[in-house]
């Protein structure tokens, strides 16, 4: 029985204005708009949701923001926060990402009160983990791992925990066209899903979808989203043109 239903999520990082995103979603809407095989996310900058989400409605594409403050409201001067991140519709939120962690200092406490303030406001948060290159070649790869993933989740309950989508992203395969091999990225998923077995059970675990994120292409797509824990893709470089995030949809929907 399949409990998880593969998604795709696009995070556009800081590329395109909202009249640039408003063309791509439009294109991935025709390409892709109806289709219910796979979830699809679109993850805009916070300049491009609100167009994003118009150009976006009637299909069955979802919105997404790349990041968001804990606090509701308040003196935080350049943050925008959940309460308005679903005033524009967006139903899902990337979380501690590896340059949020890298180049503005994000620590996994803070990231932890993002994720449970996104699921107090109904926003189901992405989070990220993973490791960096030297972390992996000094052969800690894993507990960086468990260590982000269980301070992410700190004061996660069990009714909530089904909602949160983890995406496992190396560092070193970021940007860089160097993808994890299969093998290396089904090890870590797998290894997530036992922490999460271990911290909410059998069920709740097995329902959670593990996403991996680090240069998928179509070209790789297919092996390792045949992988058993891998349940999507956390994209960025190949999500912002029409024809690789399709691709990737498509490939995603091929698996069986
Ligand atoms: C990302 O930043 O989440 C990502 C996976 O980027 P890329 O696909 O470009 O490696």
């Amino acid at each position: 029985m399949i409990l998880r239903k593969k998604l795709i999520a696009g995070n556009w990082k800081m590329n395109k204005t909202p009249t640039d995103g408003v063309a791509l979603v439009a294109e991935l809407v025709t390409a892709i708009g109806k289709q219910t095989d796979v979830d699809v996310l679109v993850c805009p900058p916070f300049t491009g949701l609100e167009s994003a989400g118009k150009a976006l409605e009637g299909s069955t594409l979802k919105l997404g923001a790349q990041n968001m403050h804990f606090e509701a409201n308040g003196a935080f001067t350049g943050e925008v926060s959940a309460p308005m991140l679903r005033a524009l519709f967006a139903t899902h939120v990337i979380l501690g990402h590896s340059e949020r962690r890298a180049l503005f200092g994000e620590q996994d406490a803070f990231i932890n009160k993002k994720v449970l303030a996104a699921l107090k406001n109904q926003l189901r948060p992405i989070l990220c983990v993973g490791e960096t290159l030297a972390e992996r070649e000094g052969g800690i790869a894993l507990k960086v791992v468990q260590t982000q993933l269980e301070a992410g989740l700190e004061g996660v309950g069990k009714d909530q925990a089904s909602t949160v989508i983890v995406a496992y992203e190396p560092v070193w395969a970021i940007g860089t066209g160097k993808v994890a091999t299969t093998d290396q990225a089904q090890e870590v998923h797998a290894f997530i899903r036992g922490l999460l077995v271990k911290l909410y059970g059998d069920s709740i675990a097995q329902k959670v979808r593990i996403l991996y994120g680090g240069s998928m292409k179509p070209a790789n797509a297919p092996e390792l989203l045949s992988q058993k824990d891998i349940d999507g893709g956390l994209i960025g470089g190949a999500a912002l043109e029409a024809r690789s995030f399709v691709d990737l949809v498509k490939a995603a929907a091929a698996v069986k």
